[in-house]
């Protein structure tokens, strides 16, 4: 596990691949490589990074239809594309399909760092707390109520079922208070579908399995014995 911020680089060329590698560790950014379009998808649907380093000429899948796919995909993960010299049309074309900046090669790595930084500041200043928006932080995780996905604390995304993302909301949305489990029942399974105390006991231990440092020893997600659930912070 690890809090370092995480990049995937997506270059062919080997001599400025290992640079740039060796640059942004010594930044203190952890880097994952892929040399072609279809690695770096590969790799984007199995981790999560915050930042993508992306050519634009790959072998297998350029980086502009790369681009494109991850955003098909919903997935908003920054993408800073890599153009060679004057290739403008490739980064008219980039950033129509998603990318959120550009530099043409040869680019100066002192320009490249300084953009980098930007783009992980911008997305995470737009993932501040607040639960009336789609996307919720507390502790290490990141709960996305519109992609019905979450970033628990070991940096791992993992999919929320729908009653899952409602409860989670319903807890979150009614903080340092206890909510009843009559209110939980009619609010993510309606009047006539009565599940068993069991049901939402089992929903809040995927919690903490999910989010909690320690399952034995909740610090977000609690039981009211008899009455319901808490969400604290
Ligand atoms: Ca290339």
């Amino acid at each position: 596990m690890s809090s370092k911020i995480s990049i995937l680089l997506v270059e062919d060329e080997e001599n400025l691949h290992e640079a740039l590698k060796l640059n942004l560790e010594l930044e203190g950014y952890e880097v994952t490589s892929a040399f072609d379009g279809r690695q770096a998808l590969k790799a984007v649907q199995s981790e999560y990074f915050h930042l993508l380093i992306l050519d634009v000429m790959l072998p297998e899948m350029d980086g502009i239809s790369v681009t494109e796919t991850i955003r098909l995909q919903n997935n908003d993960v920054p993408i800073l594309i890599l153009s060679a010299r004057n290739a403008s049309a490739d980064r008219v074309l980039g950033l129509k399909k998603g990318a959120d900046d550009y530099l043409s090669k040869p680019f100066n790595l002192e320009e490249l760092l300084i953009r980098i930084r930007k783009l992980i500041d911008k997305d995470q200043r737009m993932q501040v707390k607040d639960p009336s928006g789609d996307v919720y932080s507390f502790g290490s995780n990141t709960i996305d109520f519109r992609a019905q996905e979450a970033v628990t604390k070991t940096g791992e995304r993992i999919a929320l079922s729908k009653k899952e993302v409602m409860l989670l909301k319903l807890l979150i949305e009614n903080k340092n208070e206890v909510v009843t489990r009559e209110k939980i029942l009619q609010a993510v399974w309606g009047y006539n579908v009565y599940p068993t105390t069991r049901t939402i006991d089992n929903f809040v231990l995927s919690f903490r399995k999910y989010f909690e440092e320690d399952t034995r020893n909740p610090k977000y997600f609690h039981s009211v014995r008899g009455v319901g659930y808490k969400y604290t912070e």
